[in-house]
């Protein structure tokens, strides 16, 4: 028999067998509902899909283009968990109430809680309205106290579920690299976050007696509508590359890693940590050369 001669059976090939699409995420999260907010687009959007291929249901909260949500609860759905979509301005108190409440009647409880929901209103400092500001500040930071505040009141009500997970609940809140680095021209948003990782670390501290983790994300710049003028064009992607040692942008799923592993038990010693997903953004990339 030649080398090339064709050694199939000829009775044909057997049945192939189904290859389950490949999920990079470790599926740890099941039993653990989780509600991430600003769900419908750019980062919460790859946050939900990683949690829920992590193994948990999945809030999607959005505030606009309700389409765009129901769609992220469909690709959810397709992962076999089980997904609800919520309307509501995280920096409307009774709105956030009502959200935590129709999610927790929905899923019985909530294990993880990402306030991931941002904006910016970019001005100079002498230009800039008291609205801009109130904006930026009233999304940005008292949102995530908000939704932070109903996320503690169920993990404390609630508990350790043992089997379940190690901790009575998972608190991720996403900062910025501009919690660090100043940021000219948009002060209002610098201040949101460098207010965040404060904010984050104080009820790390005050929740670990409870068994509650609390963390922060710090993403570098990340492909998403919030930045599109800083990656869209070639000469801008060229630009923004001058801040990244690593040389290439972040996609949004380079952040949805960090917030399972976040959400899940292989970080339960972590707790009132940012964990900065940037690229090398925060090294100081101007003294690469020696400064
Ligand atoms: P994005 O604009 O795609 O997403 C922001 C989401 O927040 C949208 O779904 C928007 O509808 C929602 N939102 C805005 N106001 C809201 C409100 N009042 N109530 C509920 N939802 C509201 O931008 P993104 O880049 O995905 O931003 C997500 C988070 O990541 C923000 O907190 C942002 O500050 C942070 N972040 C982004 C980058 C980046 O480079 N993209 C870098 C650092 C931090």
């Amino acid at each position: 028999m030649n080398e090339n001669e064709d050694k199939r059976d000829p009775a044909g090939p057997a049945e192939p067998r189904a290859v389950p699409p490949h999920n990079p995420y470790p599926v740890v999260l099941e039993g653990q509902p989780a509600l991430v907010t600003g769900a419908n687009s750019g980062i919460g959007k790859a946050v939900a899909l990683g949690l829920a291929a992590s193994g948990a249901d999945i809030v999607i909260n959005y505030i606009a283009d309700l389409p765009a949500a129901e769609e992220i609860a469909h690709a959810v759905e397709a992962k076999g968990r089980r997904a609800v979509v919520i309307k509501a301005d995280v920096s409307n108190e009774a709105e956030v109430q009502a959200m935590f409440a129709q999610a927790i009647s929905h899923f019985s409880t909530l294990h993880v809680v990402v306030t991931n929901a941002g904006l910016q209103r970019d001005a100079a400092i002498d230009e800039m309205t008291l609205e801009q500001w109130n904006k930026v500040i009233s999304v940005n930071l008292t949102g995530q106290f908000l939704c932070a505040r109903e996320a503690v009141r169920e993990f404390k009500r609630r508990g350790v579920v043992q089997g379940v997970s190690r901790a009575a609940g998972k608190l991720i809140m996403m900062s910025s690299v501009h919690q660090e680095i100043p940021w000219a021209g948009h002060a209002n948003y610098a201040a949101s976050k460098g207010g965040i990782m404060q904010l984050m670390r104080s009820i790390a501290q005050e929740l670990a007696p409870y068994t509650i983790r609390v963390n922060g994300i710090a993403p570098g710049a990340i492909r998403t509508p919030i930045n599109r003028a800083a990656w869209a064009t070639a000469d801008a992607y060229r630009d923004l590359m001058t801040l990244v040692p690593y040389k290439r942008i972040g996609e949004p799923e380079d952040i949805a890693r960090a917030a399972a592993w976040l959400a899940s038990d292989f970080s339960d010693y972590v707790t009132g940590a940012t964990l900065f997903v940037d690229g090398g953004m925060t090294l100081y990339p101007g003294f690469a050369t020696g400064g």
